[in-house]
């Protein structure tokens, strides 16, 4: 586990990247195998009858992949946001930032995650 800082240069793309993936992540097909400890399976966008197995950190934004980004070391990839958009949909509808301030700015309720915020916009009861 590395916990190295994100160079201030890379922040605009890594806007553009996460709101892509949150786009992407969307369209794919979740199911819960086991949600009260956080497993899921998460289609493949390129070959839907193909899933990757998610591990949601409890109480975090943030979980494993068996997809092959997230083995070479890749975080937050469009499975885990799936997977946490699942997760949370009981609570509310949740949006990713990439820094805490970007999350602010919603001002909505912020969850910080790895290397990831998101706000919750809860569903009125
Ligand atoms: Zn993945």
């Amino acid at each position: 586990m590395t916990n190295e800082q994100i160079p201030v240069s890379v922040t605009t793309r890594n806007v553009v990247h996460i709101k892509a993936l949150q786009e992407a992540s969307r369209h794919l097909q979740v199911i819960a195998r086991d949600a009260a400890h956080g497993r899921y399976l998460v289609e493949s966008a390129r070959d839907s009858g193909q899933h990757y197995e998610v591990a949601l950190h409890s109480g975090e934004l943030a979980g494993h992949c068996t997809c092959r980004w997230a083995q070479h070391g890749g975080i937050n990839c469009k499975h885990v946001l799936a997977a946490l958009r699942v997760a949370y949909a009981g609570q509310g509808t949740l949006s990713f930032w990439p820094t805490q301030d970007a999350a602010r700015r919603q001002h909505r309720q912020v969850l910080p995650g790895e290397r990831l915020f998101a706000t919750l916009r809860t569903r009125r009861a």
